[in-house]
C-alpha cells in the first residue's frame, strides 16, 4: 500500500477551514448553533472547524458506518446517536467526505425528523461525480475527483487518520 504525496497540504487545509469557519460565523451570528460531527472520519475537520467558529455553540456527535451493497441501496448503521435536544437549535452537520451521498442522506433525514430550527451540512470533501443520492450541501471544503483518499481523519482500515494532510491511497503494484 502506498500513501503518495499530499493532494491537499496542511496549509491548504488550514486556510480552507478558516474560510469555512468565517462563513459559518457570519451565517449563524445570533443563533443557537448545534454542531454535530459525523464520526469517525470528521474528527479532525470537526475539531479544527469548531475551534475557528466565532459564535457560541454546543457540540454533539453521531457515529455511523455504511455498508454499501452492489446496488445503490446502502445500509447505514448508527452506533451512537445525537443526544442534544435540537428543536430549539440550528443544526450544522459536519462530515468528512460525501461520496454516493447515501450515508449523509440517511443521517439528514434522521435529524430532520427531530425537528431542528434549521439544518445545514458542511463537508470537508465532495466527490461529486460519484453521487447516487442528491444531498443538499451548504458548505464544501474541496471538490475532489473519484479517488480514494486518506488522512486528516479519513482512514483505510482505521489507519492513516492521523496524517495531517490528505493523500491519495493506492495499492502497491
Ligand atoms: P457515501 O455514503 O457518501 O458513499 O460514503 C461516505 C463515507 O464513505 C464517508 O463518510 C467515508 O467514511 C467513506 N468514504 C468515501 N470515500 C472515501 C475516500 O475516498 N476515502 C476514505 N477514507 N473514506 C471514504
Amino acid at each position: 500500500m502506498i500513501v503518495g504525496k499530499p493532494l491537499l497540504t496542511t496549509r491548504e487545509i488550514q486556510e480552507k477551514v478558516k474560510e469555512l469557519a468565517g462563513r459559518i460565523s457570519m451565517d449563524y451570528a445570533g443563533k443557537e448553533l448545534l454542531a454535530v460531527g459525523i464520526l469517525k472520519g470528521a474528527c479532525m475537520f470537526f475539531s479544527d472547524l469548531v475551534r475557528s467558529v466565532e459564535v457560541p455553540l454546543t457540540i454533539d456527535f453521531i457515529v455511523a458506518s455504511s455498508y454499501v451493497k452492489m446496488d445503490t441501496s446502502g445500509e447505514v448503521r448508527i452506533h451512537y446517536d445525537i443526544r442534544e435536544e435540537m428543536s430549539d437549535k440550528h443544526v450544522l452537520l459536519i462530515e468528512d467526505i460525501v461520496d454516493t451521498g447515501i450515508t449523509l442522506n440517511q443521517i439528514r433525514e434522521r435529524v430532520l425528523a427531530r425537528g431542528p430550527k434549521s439544518l445545514r451540512i458542511c463537508t470537508f470533501l465532495d466527490k461529486k461525480e460519484r453521487r447516487v443520492v442528491d444531498v443538499p450541501l451548504d458548505y464544501i471544503g474541496f471538490e475532489i475527483p473519484n479517488m480514494f483518499v486518506v488522512g486528516y481523519g479519513l482512514d483505510c482500515d482505521n489507519k492513516f487518520r492521523n496524517l495531517p494532510y490528505i493523500s491519495v491511497f493506492r495499492k502497491k503494484t
